[in-house]
C-alpha cells in the first residue's frame, strides 16, 4: 500500500542554515506532530549537539519546552518503526545474525560445499558485511549469484584468481540462502526482513521523517538504496523530508536522489545571512612566502598542546565560553587519549560526546589477562597479570599489605621452581611451600611468603581451566562470565573512574551474555578451544562501542559528523592528514570494487572510479561547509610524524584557498598554559596550580638551595658490611645498579627459565674442575703434559658423566656437548687442558678454591696504606717449580674490561702476601689470567702493552680503594661503565639514566 506523500528536498547554502532550519522545525512541531516524527542524524553524538543547538535556539525565542520528536540514527529508525508494528516483530541482534552465518557455513564445509578460505571470526563478519552489502543495495542472493557467476565463468579460463572467486562465489551463495532458511525457521526478522514487513503494517505510523544525512556514498552513516525504498513505501507517511546543503548536493548527491525518489520537490530552506568566519593563519616563515593555510605540527600531542595554549591564553583576554570552542577531529581516538593529559595539565575542562572502541577501555582489555592465562596453561606472567590487575578481585581475599609482599615473593619463588605453567605443577609447590612451618634458608622463607598469593591464585586459575578444552561455545562463555562476577573487584571510594568502569564492565558482560544466548539459541553446537574462543571474543569485543561523553562542560572535541550540527564560535579543524581527511575508504576484503559494481541499482554510479570520484568530491564539500560553519573564525592543522613515521597532510587543504575566506594572522601563542610549564620556566609561577599540587610544588622549591648532587644519585654515607671484590666490581659496572641491589635490596625481575641460570651453571663448571684437578692430583699428577692427555681426558669424562647425572636428560646432553666438544667445536675440556700444556713450567701444586680471607694491607700509588678485611675465594692458583705462582680467575664466557678489573689482581696481590712462606719460599707473581671455558679466547693474560704487572697491581689497588670511599660516601650515579649494560637491566625505569646525563650535559 503506497500512500500519497509529500517528498520534498530542502536546499540551504550552509550549515548555519541547516541548523537554523532544524531547530526551526523542531520548535514549531505541535506535541501530537512531534512524538511521530523521527529526525535522522548520522550519530548519537550528532543527536546531542542536535539537542543543545535547538535548546540555544529556544531560549534565544524565549521559549522553555517543547516536545521533542525522535532524533536518532538509521539502526535507531528501524528500531523505531519496529516497535511501532501492531504485530510485535523479535529481532535479531548483530551476535545472532553472525552465529547463525557461522553455523551455517560450517555445515556446509562439512557438507563439502567449502570456501577457498579458512572459516575464521573475523572473514564470519566480514562474509555478513558483503550480504548486508547485497541486500541493502536493494539486491537478492540470485542477483549476486547469476552477476557474479556469469562475469568469473568468463574469466576463469585465462585468470587463476577468478576461479577461485568463483568458487567463493558458489559458496557464499548457498551459504547466504542457507542463512535465510534459518533465520526464516527462528520467527525472527533481520533487518531485511523487517523492510519487507514494514511495507504492510502501519499500526502507528511515523507521520515525517527529516533525514538530515547525505547517501552512503557520500557519508559513511548515510543511507542506501533500500532505505529509500523502505521510506517511500512507508504506510502513511505522510511527510519525507530532506535536507541538504547546496555543496553537497553539488557533489553529485543531487543527481543520485533524483535518480532514487524521481518524485521528489525541491523547496529552499532558510537562508542564513551571517558572513563568513575568518581563517586564522600563522605567519610565513619567509617574508616573501603567503601565511600556509595549515599550522604544521609536529605530532598529534604537539598540535593539542598549541591548541591548549591558543586557547587559554585567549581565555584570559575574552569572555568567549570554552564550550564555544570546537576541536574537530575525524574519528575521536586518539586526541581523546592525548585530550586527557594535554588539557588536565593545562586546566582546561572539555567534553566529547562521542563513541570509542569498548576494546580501548582498560576493564575490556583486562579480559585478555584471563584468556591469555588459559591459553598460555597458567604461566608465571600470566598468573602474575591476573593477581595485580585492579579489575579483577583476587587481592581481596587476604589483607592487603600481606597479599603485596606474597605476590611479590610468589614472581620469584615461581622463576626459582622454574615453574613454566600447569596447574598440577602449580598445585604441587602449594602443598609444598605449605608445608614448611620454620623455614631455615632465604629460599624456603620466599616460598612461606608467597604461599598466601600461591593458594589465592591456584584457587582463581582452577574456575578457568576448562577454558583450555576444546566446549561449546556457551558453556565456554559462562565460564568466563561466571569468573567475571565470581573475581569482579569491588570499586575503592577514592576510584574517580569507578562510575565509567561499571558501564563499560556492564557493556562487555552484555556483550557476552549475548554472544552466549545467541550460540544457545542458533548454534549450540558449535565448538571452541581457548584459541579459537580468544580470537571470538577479540572480535566481538573490537566491533562493540562504547558511549564515552567523557569530561565535564568545557571545550567541545566534536567528530566531523557530529560538528556540523552544534553550533561554535570558534573551530580547528585537527589532525588534517592524508588517510584521515577525507578517510580512506575501507576496501571489501571479498571482492574487487569492480565485481561489487555490477550490484549498483543506479548506473550513474556503476562506475568504480566514479563512485570513488562521488565519494571525495562529497568529502570535499563536507568541508567547506563545516569551515564556513563557525560563527567567528576557524583554524586548520597538520602535523608530520604519526608513530615515528612520516604522513603527508591532506588535500583537503588544497581546497581552503578558493573558500573565499578572510585571513587574519596571528603568531602561535607562547605564552605558559601548563601546570608542567608553570613550574618548569622560570620564574616559576606556584600560584596558578590547584591548592594540592601548589602545597608540593612549594615543599620541593624550597629545597632547591639542595645540592644538585643530591638528584645525581647521592644517597648519603653507607657501610659495607662485607668486602667482597666481586660486588666492588658490580659498583664499577654501574653505581645505581649496585645501590639498587646491594642497599636497597631490590631482586632483579626474574625471567622463566626451562634450564639453568648462568650462576648455576658456573657452579656447575667451577666444582667439577675441583674435582677433576683434586683426582689429579691425588694421583701423584703435575702438569697435564701433552703425553698425559689421553689419560687426563680419560679421568675427566668419566667425572664428567658423574656431574651430568645431576643434570636432567636435555641439559646433560647439551652441557656434555660443550664440556667434552663435539666435530666442530673442540669443547671446554680442550681448553683446560690445552692451556696447561701450552705452558712448559712444572707444576708443584694447585690451589683450588683457596680461600683468601683476613685483613689485607693495599697500598694507593700516593703512599698512603689502609687495612681491608676480605673475604675471598681465588678459584685456582698454581705453584710453579720457578718460585712463581699462577692465579686463574675461571670465567663462564667473558672476561672482564683489564682497566676495570679488580677481582683478579687483588686475588694475585693476596695470595702472594698469603703464600708467603709456604715451603720454605716467598713466591713472586708470574702471570695472573683469565681462563674463559666459553669466550672468544680460552686464555687472556692480565697484561696491558707498555705496563708492567706492578704498576696494573698499583692502580687495581687506587681502584679498590677508591671505590670504598665512594660507596662508603654514598656516591651512587647512574653511570654504566658501558650502554651495553643497560639493556637487559631491571632498574633501567628508575634509575633516571636520562636526567643525569642531560644535567651532565648542561654542564658541559
Ligand atoms: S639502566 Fe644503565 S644506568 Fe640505569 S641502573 Fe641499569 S646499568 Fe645503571
Amino acid at each position: 500500500m503506497i500512500t500519497p506523500r509529500l517528498t520534498r528536498l530542502f536546499r540551504v547554502p550552509t550549515l548555519a542554515a541547516f541548523r537554523t532550519t532544524l531547530a526551526d522545525w523542531i520548535t514549531a512541531l505541535l506535541p501530537h506532530d512531534a512524538r511521530d516524527t523521527f529526525v535522522l542524524v548520522p550519530t548519537q553524538a550528532a543527536a546531542e549537539q542536535l539537542r543543545r543547538t535547538v535548546e540555544a535556539h529556544l531560549a534565544a525565542t524565549g521559549r522553555t519546552a517543547i516536545v521533542w520528536p525522535i532524533l536518532g540514527t538509521r539502526r535507531d529508525l528501524y528500531d523505531e518503526l519496529a516497535a511501532r508494528m501492531r504485530q510485535p516483530v523479535a529481532r535479531l541482534n548483530a551476535f545472532e545474525r553472525e552465529v547463525i552465518l557461522a553455523g551455517v557455513s560450517r555445515d556446509l564445509c562439512h557438507g563439502g560445499v567449502t570456501p577457498p578460505f579458512e572459516l575464521r571470526p573475523g572473514l564470519v563478519a566480514e562474509m555478513l558485511a558483503l550480504y548486508d552489502h547485497i541486500r541493502r543495495l536493494g539486491r537478492g542472493i540470485e542477483d549476486f549469484e547469476r552477476n557474479f557467476r556469469e562475469e568469473l565463468e568468463r574469466e576463469q579460463e585465462t585468470d587463476r584468481g577468478a576461479a577461485k572467486l568463483l568458487q567463493q562465489t558458489l559458496f557464499l551463495a548457498a551459504a547466504y540462502r542457507a542463512y535465510e532458511q534459518r533465520v526464516a525457521a527462528s520467527g525472527r526478522l533481520d533487518e531485511h526482513g523487517l523492510r519487507k514487513a514494514l511495507e504492510e503494517d502501519a499500526a502507528r505510523p511515523l507521520r515525517r521523517v527529516i533525514v538530515t544525512v547525505a547517501d552512503r556514498i557520500a557519508e559513511a552513516e548515510g543511507l542506501w538504496p533500500a532505505d529509500y525504498n523502505v521510506l517511500t513505501m512507508l504506510p502513511r507517511l505522510d511527510a519525507l523530508d530532506f535536507l541538504c546543503t547546496e555543496s553537497v548536493l553539488a557533489a553529485g548527491l543531487l543527481e543520485r536522489l533524483y535518480a532514487a525518489l524521481p518524485e521528489i520537490s525541491e523547496e529552499r530552506g532558510v537562508v542564513s545571512t551571517r558572513g563568513l568566519p575568518t581563517l586564522v593563519t600563522r605567519p610565513a616563515t619567509k617574508v616573501a612566502d603567503a601565511p600556509p593555510i595549515a599550522a604544521a605540527y609536529r605530532d598529534r600531542e604537539d598540535e593539542l598542546v598549541a591548541a591548549a595554549r591558543r586557547i587559554k591564553t585567549e581565555q584570559r583576554s575574552q569572555s568567549l565560553p570554552l564550550d564555544r570552542y570546537a576541536l574537530v577531529v575525524r574519528r575521536p581516538l586518539p586526541y581523546l587519549y592525548l585530550a586527557r593529559d594535554v588539557f588536565a595539565d593545562a586546566g582546561i575542562p572539555f567534553e566529547t560526546l562521542d563513541t570509542l572502541p569498548l576494546a580501548a577501555e582498560p576493564y575490556a582489555a583486562a579480559i585478555d589477562l584471563v584468556l591469555d592465562a588459559a591459553a598460555t596453561d597458567f604461566t608465571r606472567a600470566s598468573l602474575l597479570g591476573l593477581l595485580r590487575s585492579p579489575h579483577f578481585g583476587l587481592r581481596a581475599q587476604a589483607e592487603t599489605s600481606e597479599l603485596e609482599s606474597s605476590i611479590g615473593a610468589l614472581d620469584f619463588a615461581l622463576a626459582d621452581e622454574r615453574y613454566l605453567g600447569g596447574l598440577d605443577r602449580l598445585e604441587q609447590l602449594v602443598v609444598r611451600w605449605s608445608a614448611i612451618e620454620a623455614p631455615t634458608t632465604r629460599v624456603e622463607r620466599r616460598q612461606k611468603t608467597a604461599v598466601t598469593a600461591a593458594r589465592i591464585v591456584l584457587n582463581a586459575a582452577r574456575q578457568i581451566a576448562p577454558l583450555a578444552l576444546s566446549r561449546p561455545l556457551s558453556q565456554q562463555i559462562a565460564t568466563l562470565l561466571g569468573w567475571l562476577r565470581t573475581f569482579d573487584a569491588p570499586p575503592r571510594e577514592t576510584d574517580s573512574t569507578a562510575s565509567r568502569r561499571a558501564r563499560v564492565r556492564a557493556a562487555v558482560v552484555g556483550a557476552l551474555s549475548a554472544l552466549s544466548d545467541a550460540h544457545r539459541r542458533h548454534d549450540p553446537a558449535a565448538h571452541a578451544d581457548v584459541v579459537t574462543f580468544t580470537a571470538a571474543i577479540r572480535r566481538w569485543l573490537g566491533s562493540q562501542t562504547f558511549a564515552s561523553f567523557t569530561g565535564s562542560p568545557g571545550l567541545q572535541i566534536v567528530e566531523a559528523q557530529a560538528a556540523k550540527y552544534g553550533e561554535f564560535d570558534d573551530i580547528q579543524v585537527v589532525g588534517l592528514i592524508e588517510g584521515e581527511w577525507p578517510e580512506r575508504v575501507r576496501r571489501n576484503v571479498l571482492y574487487p570494487s569492480s565485481l561489487l559494481s555490477l550490484l549498483e541499482p543506479l548506473p550513474a554510479i556503476a562506475d568504480p572510479s566514479r563512485r570513488e570520484r562521488d565519494a571525495l568530491n562529497g568529502a570535499r564539500a563536507a568541508f567547506k561547509d563545516l569551515l564556513l560553519s563557525a560563527h567567528q573564525r576557524v583554524r586548520l592543522s597538520t602535523f608530520a610524524l604519526e608513530n615515528d613515521a612520516v604522513v603527508e597532510p591532506s588535500i583537503l587543504l588544497d581546497d581552503v584557498g578558493s573558500f573565499g575566506l578572510p585571513r587574519a594572522v596571528a603568531e602561535d601563542a607562547r605564552a605558559r598554559v601548563s601546570y608542567s610549564e608553570a613550574l618548569a620556566i622560570e620564574p616559576r609561577e606556584i600560584g596558578q596550580l590547584p591548592t594540592s599540587m601548589a602545597a608540593w610544588a612549594a615543599a620541593r622549591i624550597s629545597g632547591t638551595a639542595r645540592d644538585p648532587a643530591d638528584f645525581q644519585g647521592r644517597a648519603g654515607a653507607w657501610v659495607l658490611p662485607r668486602v667482597s671484590v666481586s660486588r666492588l666490581e658490580r659498583y664499577l659496572d654501574c653505581p645505581f645498579r649496585f645501590y639498587a641491589s646491594e642497599v636497597l635490596r631490590l631482586e632483579e625481575q626474574p625471567e622463566d627459565e626451562d634450564a639453568r641460570t648462568p650462576l648455576e651453571r658456573g657452579l656447575f663448571l667451577h666444582n667439577l674442575w675441583e674435582r677433576f684437578f683434586s683426582e689429579w692430583q691425588r694421583r701423584g699428577h703435575g702438569r697435564v703434559t701433552p703425553d698425559a692427555l689421553p689419560e687426563a681426558r680419560a679421568l675427566f669424562e668419566q667425572l664428567c658423566e658423574t656431574a651430568l647425572a645431576t643434570l636432567t636428560p636435555a641439559e646433560a646432553s647439551l652441557e656434555r656437548a660443550r664440556l667434552l666438544g663435539s666435530a666442530v667445536n673442540p669443547g671446554i675440556a680442550h681448553r683446560v687442558f690445552a692451556m696447561e700444556a701450552d705452558r712448559p713450567v712444572r707444576i708443584i701444586e694447585r690451589l683450588l678454591e683457596f680461600p683468601l680471607q683476613g685483613d689485607f694491607t693495599f697500598r694507593t700509588r700516593d703512599g698512603l696504606s689502609r687495612l681491608v678485611p676480605l673475604s675471598a675465594k681465588a678459584d685456582r692458583i698454581d705453584l710453579l717449580e720457578d718460585g712463581t705462582i699462577r692465579v686463574i680467575d675461571y670465567k663462564s664466557k667473558n672476561t672482564p674490561d683489564l682497566k676495570r678489573a679488580l677481582q683478579l689482581p687483588i686475588y694475585s696481590m693476596c695470595a702472594r702476601d698469603k703464600l708467603a712462606g709456604r715451603g720454605g719460599r716467598n713466591w713472586s707473581l708470574s702471570e695472573p689470567l683469565y681462563l674463559s671455558f666459553e669466550g672468544e679466547r680460552a686464555v687472556v693474560p692480565f697484561r696491558v702493552k707498555g705496563r708492567t704487572i706492578d704498576e696494573l697491581l698499583d692502580e687495581a689497588q687506587d681502584r679498590l680503594l677508591q671505590t670504598l670511599d665512594d660507596i662508603a660516601s654514598g656516591a651512587f650515579p647512574a653511570r654504566p661503565s658501558k650502554k651495553s649494560l643497560c639493556g637487559p637491566c631491571s632498574y633501567r625505569t628508575v634509575c633516571r639514566l636520562e636526567i643525569v646525563e642531560a644535567d651532565e650535559g648542561d654542564a658541559t
